[in-house]
């Protein structure tokens, strides 16, 4: 399998800080990678080094073979990385519909398959982004990143703070993408909806990814030691 994205024994500072100390992880083709860890270990500033929107030190990051370490984040965006941020940010003075359109590129994913996905947001295509509810503006960022036609998605706590019938709402969403084939790397607390869906699990702690392997393999031991609370 041809590997997307490669990031191996990245090191990304803030200021004089040090917050990853060597992070390696990698998303092949058509895979749903699932970055887990406690609060502060360092999966959004992985997020964030991978898109360029904080520049790592040392080691190196490749997607689709490219080397990213010299491109600032519209290039990386434009090279097929599809960025869902944590706290689901739209331009909030545009309505549903010139949200979803000022992102589109042209590719697979149209207005219209957006509303099948999300087909609430269609009830709310003249509505501004700013008036739509928690779970909606999800769907909308989800639904914007879509229409850039990412090769790889990558969603940071796309269900945080959600009414659980949202939640599930966006659960199904990422089960009907991945169905498609999308390639998607996932960061969520809820073990429960994450795991039967991801191919790979990827876990960091301080910075560091500390363990690596596929659902079956994570071992209760494994989970209480870097993931419980
Ligand atoms: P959470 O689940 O709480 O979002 P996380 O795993 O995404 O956590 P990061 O947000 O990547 O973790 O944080 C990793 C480390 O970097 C933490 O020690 C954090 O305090 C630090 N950090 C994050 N953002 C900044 C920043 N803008 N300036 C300085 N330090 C930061």
């Amino acid at each position: 399998m041809t590997n997307l994205l490669e990031v191996s024994a990245i090191e990304t500072f803030y200021g004089p800080s040090q917050a990853l100390f060597g992070v390696d992880l990698t998303v092949g083709e058509g895979q749903v990678v699932a970055l887990m860890g406690r609060n502060g270990m360092g999966k959004t500033t992985t997020i964030a080094s991978i898109c360029g929107l904080e520049k790592y030190r040392r080691g190196s990051i490749h997607f689709r073979g490219q080397d990213l370490w010299t491109l600032p984040s519209h290039k990386i965006a434009r090279l097929g990385v599809g960025l869902v941020p944590e706290g689901r940010r739209c331009f909030p003075n545009l309505t549903v519909y010139e949200n979803l359109i000022a992102a589109a590129r042209s590719g697979d994913w149209t207005l219209d398959r957006v509303a099948d996905l999300f087909p609430r947001l269609k009830e709310r295509y003249s509505q501004y982004a700013n008036t739509l509810s928690g779970g909606e503006q999800q769907m909308l960022a989800v639904g914007r990143a879509l229409m850039t036609n990412p090769e790889l998605l990558i969603l940071d706590e796309a269900t945080e703070g959600l009414a659980p019938v949202i939640r599930q709402e966006i659960w199904q969403a990422v089960r009907n993408l991945k169905a498609t084939g999308q390639s998607i790397l996932i960061v969520d607390k809820t073990l429960a909806e994450l795991l039967p869906i991801a191919d790979q699990c990827v876990i960091l702690e301080k910075g560091t990814t500390v363990w690596a392997g596929t659902p079956d393999q994570m071992t209760r031991d494994i989970e209480n030691r870097y993931l419980g609370v």
